[in-house]
């Protein structure tokens, strides 16, 4: 991961946008992923494995952009 946001990237940008979970009960504010989503993915390599280590497959809303 080499970039950290405080706010979540405009979805049809080309920025991941992955919020990243922060662990704790310290709220610090909202973290996402900076880095540019893979090409003919929604998320960066690491978040897009991720969400499918998590749920299985790749769901999004309308919108959303895919990295070129
Ligand atoms: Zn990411």
């Amino acid at each position: 991961m080499a970039k950290i946001l405080t706010h979540e990237p405009d979805r049809g940008s080309q920025t991941c946008g992955c919020q990243i979970q922060v662990g704790g009960w310290h709220n610090d504010g909202q973290k996402f992923c900076g880095d540019l989503k893979a090409p003919g993915l929604y998320f960066c390599r690491e978040h897009n494995q991720e969400v499918l280590d998590t749920y299985g497959e790749i769901r999004m809303a309308p919108g959303n952009a895919i990295g070129r």
